[in-house]
């Protein structure tokens, strides 16, 4: 567990380097944003909590993947919030979502698992007594995504973008062709790019850096969308050293058709 920033605290799981924030509010409150991986690992973490004197009192699910909407009954009966599309598709994808933690990760209370509530409005704040947090809602890379910005510390909790190991992963929808998943994917990015004052940035998956290397990230997945819709060869580094999953996935983006 790193302390990235006063009161904002980073795990990273070894499944996929999936992180977990935890923001501490008042009373020994804490804000829980994608708990994750493994069951072992959210046991850890409640006992983490626990030893330091911190509740959970709001949880948050950036978007509607499997491995991004996990809870366990250790870090109590808590509401957990997502954007209104993010919880819509949780509900209705349910069967798919259970299938795949279910492969990759076994053993979580499914009666927890993706029991998510909307929070609406126009860059709504998560309603907790603590640090403000307000989402950034966009469709990028899964519908519903929603990014958290924690500005009194300039912290970025982005979800599944910006990473420093994995490339734009576009979220394609069934039947999609098109320039439409990367155009959808760059209006995100835009949202992001937007945020005055990120200090720190924290991918879903990956490594949290300091505002050049936010800005570096920016740039390079722009790049990457660039030379996809121009049929270019994208050199990325983060291409380098991928798994095959994510060799697939480019491959994949890559046949889309611009
Ligand atoms: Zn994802």
């Amino acid at each position: 567990m790193d302390e990235i920033a006063p009161g904002v605290f980073v795990a990273t799981a070894e499944m996929y380097v999936t992180t977990t924030t935890i923001v501490a509010g008042a009373d020994g409150g804490c804000l829980v944003i994608d708990p994750a991986v493994t069951v072992a690992e959210l046991d850890a973490l409640a006992s983490w909590l626990s030893e330091r004197g911190l509740r959970p009192v709001a949880g948050w699910s950036t978007h509607p993947h499997w491995d991004h909407v996990l809870w366990s009954s250790a870090l109590g009966d808590t509401v957990r919030y997502a954007t209104p599309r993010g919880a819509e598709v949780a509900a209705r994808e349910r069967p798919g979502l259970i299938s795949g933690v279910e492969e990759a990760a076994p053993g979580h209370d499914l009666a927890l698992f993706a029991r998510l509530t909307p929070l609406a409005g126009d860059r709504p704040e998560i309603p907790w007594r603590g640090p403000r947090a307000v989402v950034l809602a966009h469709d990028a890379h899964a519908p519903g995504h929603g990014a958290v910005f924690l500005p009194d510390t300039g912290v970025l909790v982005a979800g599944d973008m910006v990473s420093d190991i994995e490339i734009p992963l576009l979220g394609i929808e069934p039947g999609e062709t098109g320039a439409v998943p990367a155009v959808r994917y760059r209006h995100g990015l835009d949202v992001l790019a937007g945020v005055d004052g990120v200090r720190v940035v924290v991918p879903g998956h990956g490594h949290a850096g300091d505002t050049a290397e936010f800005r570096r990230r920016v740039a390079a997945d722009v790049a990457y969308l660039d030379a996809l819709r121009a049929g270019r060869d994208v050199g990325d580094d983060r291409l380098t050293a991928a798994a095959p999953w994510l060799l697939a996935e480019h491959d994949r983006q890559r046949a889309l058709g611009y």
